[in-house]
C-alpha cells in the first residue's frame, strides 16, 4: 500500500514528509494504522546525527498508538480492530529475560531491531525499490506501520488514541521506574530530578505508589506546577547544591527513593548524593550521552545507597502498558496537561523545534 511517512534522509537535516511503499505484514506481524504518535527526545537524537548507532533513510517516530487493520499469518493474540500501543520495547513471554520477573528486556529481536529491520531481517517500508528502515521497530512518524506482534499491547478501546501514545514512551518509562523499578513503599520520601515526560511520570507513579512526600526539582517554575498537578509535594530550582539542600530536608539523612530523569550526568551524581544512607535507592531513568560516566563516592555504597537502572521503567510492555492504560481509564492518571501542541505529520519538524526550545511537554501528531 501506498502511504505518507516522516524520512530521515540526511542526519541533521529537516525530516522529509513523503509517499512510501509499505509491504503486507509477514509472519508473526500486523498491520497498524495510526491515529497518533508524540515526538520524543529519542527521535530529535537521532535525527541530529549525535547518537553514534542511527542510521538513514528511516522513518523516525516511536511513541504510536492506532488500530489492527490486517494481521500475517500465524498471528494470535491480535484480531483486526483491536487498538494497539506500540512497543520499541517488545515482550515475546518466551526468552529467558521475559520469564523473568526482574527484567523486561526482552531478546527476542533485539540485534534486527537495532539494525533497522524487522524480525526477518528485511524491510516492509520501501521507496521506488529502495529499503526504508524501521526505526526502534516502530517507525510511527506514518500512517500506518507494520510490526510485530510481541512489540503491539492491545489496550482498552475506551482510550482515547491520542492520549494511549504517551504511554509508549516516556510516560510509561517514568510511571514505572518509581512502580516496577524502585517499587516505592507507601509513606516514603521520594525526589524526582527533572519535570518533563519522564520525571513528571514518575512523580505520578510515587504518588500511586502512596508516597508521602514527594520532591520534584527541575530548572522551570512552569514545569514545577505541572509536577504539583501530578502529586508532587514540594518543588526546587535545581543546580549546586541541591543534593545538601535535600539531605538537609529530610532530617539530614536523605530521601528514601531518587530518580533521574534528565539524562545529564551531575544530576545523576546528585540523585546518588540525595539518597538516604542505609537503604537510599537511586533509579536512573535519563539515557546519558555516549561515553559519559557517572561519578560516585564509593562510601556512599557502603553505607547502604544503591543504584538501579530503569529502561521502559521495567514495564513489560504487552502486560504493562494495558495495566497503566486502565488506570488512566480510572481517574489515576491525569494525561491531558502532558500534550502541550496538537500538530500534523506534515508539521513533524516544528514539533522538533518545540522540544528544543523546550516549550511544552510533549507534541502529539494526529496521524489518519
Ligand atoms: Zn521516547
Ligand atoms: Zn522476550
Amino acid at each position: 500500500m501506498r502511504m505518507r511517512a516522516a524520512v530521515l534522509e540526511e542526519f541533521g537535516e529537516p525530516l522529509v514528509v513523503q509517499e512510501l511503499e509499505l509491504t503486507e505484514p509477514k509472519r508473526g506481524e500486523a498491520l497498524v494504522r495510526l491515529e497518533a504518535c508524540g515526538v520524543c527526545h529519542t527521535d530529535l537524537y537521532t535525527a541530529s546525527g549525535v547518537d553514534p548507532s542511527g542510521y538513514a533513510p528511516t522513518v523516525l517516530g516511536h511513541e504510536g498508538a492506532g488500530v489492527v487493520e490486517a494481521i500475517g499469518p500465524e498471528v494470535g493474540s491480535l484480531t483486526v480492530g483491536d487498538h494497539v500501543v506500540t512497543l520499541f520495547s517488545p515482550q515475546c513471554g518466551e526468552c529467558v529475560h521475559c520469564r523473568d520477573e526482574r527484567t523486561n528486556l526482552c531478546l527476542a529481536i533485539r540485534e534486527q531491531q537495532n539494525k533497522g529491520y524487522l524480525p526477518d531481517g528485511t524491510t516492509r517500508l520501501r521507496r521506488d525499490g529502495e529499503e526504508i528502515r524501521h526505526f526502534m521497530g516502530t517507525s510511527t512518524f506514518a500512517e500506518y506501520t507494520v510490526m510485530p506482534e510481541i512489540a503491539l499491547a492491545k489496550v482498552n478501546p475506551e482510550a482515547p488514541l491520542d492520549r494511549a501514545c504517551l504511554f509508549a514512551c516516556g510516560l510509561s518509562t517514568g510511571l514505572g521506574a518509581a512502580m516496577n523499578t524502585a517499587k516505592v513503599r507507601a509513606g516514603s520520601t521520594c525526589v524526582v530530578f527533572g519535570a518533563g515526560m519522564v520525571g513528571l511520570g514518575a512523580v505520578a507513579g510515587c504518588r500511586l505508589q502512596g508516597a508521602e512526600r514527594i520532591i520534584c526539582i527541575d530548572l522551570s517554575e512552569e514545569r514545577l506546577e505541572l509536577a504539583r498537578g501530578q502529586g508532587a509535594t514540594e518543588t526546587m530550582i535545581g543546580g549546586d547544591g541541591v543534593a545538601e539542600r535535600i539531605v538537609e530536608g529530610t532530617d539530614g539523612f536523605g530521601a528514601d527513593y531518587t530518580f533521574e530523569a534528565t539524562g545529564n550526568v551531575q544530576v545523576m551524581r546528585q540523585a546518588v548524593e540525595s539518597a538516604r544512607m542505609a537503604w537510599g535507592l537511586a533509579t536512573m531513568a535519563g539515557v546519558a550521552g555516549k561515553g559519559e560516566t557517572l561519578d560516585v563516592v564509593p562510601r556512599l555504597l557502603i553505607t547502604g545507597r544503591r543504584v538501579a537502572g530503569s529502561s521502559f521503567g521495567g514495564v513489560k510492555g504487552r502486560e504493562g502498558v494495558p495495566m497503566l492504560i486502565d488506570r488512566y481509564l480510572a481517574g489515576e492518571i491525569d494525561v491531558d496537561p502532558f500534550i502541550s501542541h496538537r500538530i500534523s505529520l506534515d508539521e513533524v519538524n516544528r514539533g522538533f523545534e518545540l522540544m528544543e526550545d523546550q516549550d511544552g511537554i510533549r507534541s502529539v501528531i494526529q496521524l489518519n
